[in-house]
């Protein structure tokens, strides 16, 4: 079998922001506009495709990464999007870096009366770290008080980034139509009963025109800008063709230039078919994006060219436990270089060994497809791997290499676990091995004095959520309390490290975020309170526990 879809026509993106923005939605809409699902689930409902945990449909907020693949049709070609679902909840800020680290482009969605948030700041950073081209979407224009304006002005002053309005909302409030396409100088009215599938393509009415004329000047400035040929162009007064503003526009976001700004509100259908024909237009595929670097097992640099007779190269970004394939395990992959064969070995070269790949799909939101190979560029999954964690290289073992590491931060919170029973105590450290697997970002210690067994994480929600699965899960019966020691004393003996350290103070959606030191030389004195950022008040407790 040969490649379906050439290189340039796959798109491995993420959805990012701020709890509450409407990433879930977001998703939920491009899934059913790009015919993966044919009902389509309601976040309130708790039925939606990419919330798989029953923790998840509980809270209602998304913490696992799974990737889904989807089609989308542009001028008359296909086009296959991958989309790695990233978390929005501070505590699993680990759980969005390891997304970042295998997507080509993302979409931050933002709430239209809120702008940027303190979480969305902290994910566009990371985004940034990356260096992920970004394409940005107001949604909830149909809130009460959505303000596009305002919103677009706290990407620039907030995230000190240039977006360029590619679109005016056709209204707002309970009088948002649609968008307004600034490329093509139309008006696009989305008819709610339809599931917004039904677009109408209608002249920019009377009153919006002059708002419209003004957003266009600005962003064909902003595409001359990219190209010296066009800046002539623009500059002799000629008109700029919508390929040459698109082309121009692509060239800005895949350089991190810019970041084109789109709206709408996906609950309310409105805007997300455009969105998608974004994704196409300004987002780089895996041709557009460097390629994979590593070291080989003499140490020596070396690069995978992203190409399907290169050798090799796959970075294990997400594994996890599917129920419908009897919990076998699934490990993600984003294959750099080469191709990747059901019934082969592949040599992990983090662990130093070998393992066989039985089987390969591809996850859609509604079925798995069997693959019997996965190319370059491309994201799959293979069952039943038993050796590879998150963040490990998987490669050919004639052509050995280290793709760069995912570095993940000391944990912060300390919770102690303690069974039952002793049967309990066994299947406990399975467990927590299973989940230390998935999430290497939490910690299991016993502390010496107390013979407590520790599980260390990134936050409150981080270890709530590890224990609610040790409990669902796996069954174990254990009680859960406050360490028998001081908090300050659990951590003290870390080095020297800087991190965030993250606790939940208030109700849903309001977390303080405070940056620590700890001293290297003074381990008795505990932590330096370094800041403390976000809008969410810090818990005065906190800082003086952590003082
Ligand atoms: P996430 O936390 O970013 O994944 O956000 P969700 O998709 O879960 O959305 C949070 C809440 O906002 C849910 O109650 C959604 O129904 C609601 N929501 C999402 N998009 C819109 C929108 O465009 N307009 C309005 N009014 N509500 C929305």
């Amino acid at each position: 079998m040969a490649r379906e879809f050439p290189l340039e026509r796959y798109r491995n993106i993420g959805i990012m922001a701020h709890i509450d923005a409407g990433k879930t939605t977001t998703t939920e809409r491009i899934l059913f506009y790009t015919g993966a699902i044919h009902k389509m689930g309601e976040v309130h409902e708790g039925t939606t495709t990419t919330d798989w945990m029953v923790q998840e449909r509980e809270r209602g907020i998304t913490i696992t990464s799974a990737a889904i693949s989807a089609f989308w049709e542009r001028e008359g070609h296909r086009y296959r999007v991958n989309i790695i679902d990233t978390p929005g909840h501070v505590d699993f800020t680990i759980e969005v870096e390891r997304s970042l680290r295998v997507l080509d482009g993302a979409i931050a969605v933002f709430d239209a009366v809120n702008g940027v948030e303190p979480q969305s700041e902290t994910v566009w950073r990371q985004a940034d770290r990356y260096k992920v081209p970004r394409i940005c979407f107001i949604n909830k224009m149909d809130r009460v008080g959505a303000d596009f304006e305002m919103s677009v002005g706290t990407i620039r002053e907030k995230l000190g980034a240039r977006p360029v309005r590619m679109q005016l909302p056709l209204g707002a409030e309970d009088k948002l139509k649609g968008v307004i396409d600034l490329v093509r100088m139309k008006a696009l009215v989305f008819q709610e009963q339809e599931q917004g599938s039904k677009v109408d393509i209608v002249e920019i009415p009377e009153e919006f025109q002059a708002a419209a004329d003004a957003a266009r000047a600005e962003l064909l400035e902003a595409a001359a800008e990219q190209d010296d040929a066009l800046t002539e162009k623009f500059l002799e007064g000629q008109e700029l063709t919508e390929e040459e503003v698109r082309r121009a526009i692509r060239k800005g976001c895949v350089g991190l230039k810019l970041f084109p700004v789109f709206c709408g509100s996906a609950f309310r259908h409105k805007g997300v078919q455009p969105l998608l024909d974004a994704v196409i237009d300004y987002l780089p595929s895996p041709l557009d994006v460097p390629p994979i670097q590593g070291k080989t097992p003499k140490g020596e640099d070396a690069v995978r060219e992203t190409r399907d007779d290169a050798p090799f190269s796959a970075l294990a970004f997400k594994i996890m436990n599917d129920p419908s394939f009897s919990s076998q395990t699934l490990t993600f992959l984003r294959v750099y270089s080469g191709k990747l064969e059901a019934g082969t070995a592949v040599w992990n070269s983090v662990k130093g060994k070998r393992e066989r790949v039985s089987r390969l799909v591809q996850m859609r939101a509604d079925k798995k497809d069997e693959l019997t190979e996965c190319y370059a560029g491309d994201i799959c999954a293979v069952v039943g791997l038993k050796l590879a964690t998150t963040g490990d290289t998987l490669c050919d073992d004639k052509q050995q290499i280290v793709l760069e590491r995912m570095e993940f931060p000391e944990p912060v919170i300390d919770i102690a676990i303690e069974p039952k029973s002793t049967a309990d105590q066994d299947k406990i450290i399975q467990s927590l091995q299973r989940l230390a697997m998935e999430d290497p970002s939490f910690r299991v210690r016993t502390n010496e004095e107390t013979g407590q067994t520790l599980i260390a994480g990134m936050g409150e929600l981080h270890l709530e959520i590890i224990v609610d699965r040790l409990l669902r899960e796996f069954k174990v019966d254990a009680n859960i309390g406050k360490p028998q020691v001081a908090y300050r004393e659990t951590v003290t003996t870390t080095q020297t490290a800087e991190g965030k350290y993250i606790r939940q103070t208030g109700g849903k959606g309001q977390y303080g975020h405070i940056s620590l030191r700890v001293s290297p030389n003074e381990p008795g004195k505990g932590f330096e309170f370094l800041n403390s950022i976000t809008g969410g008040a810090v818990s005065k407790e906190f800082v003086d526990a952590a003082r």
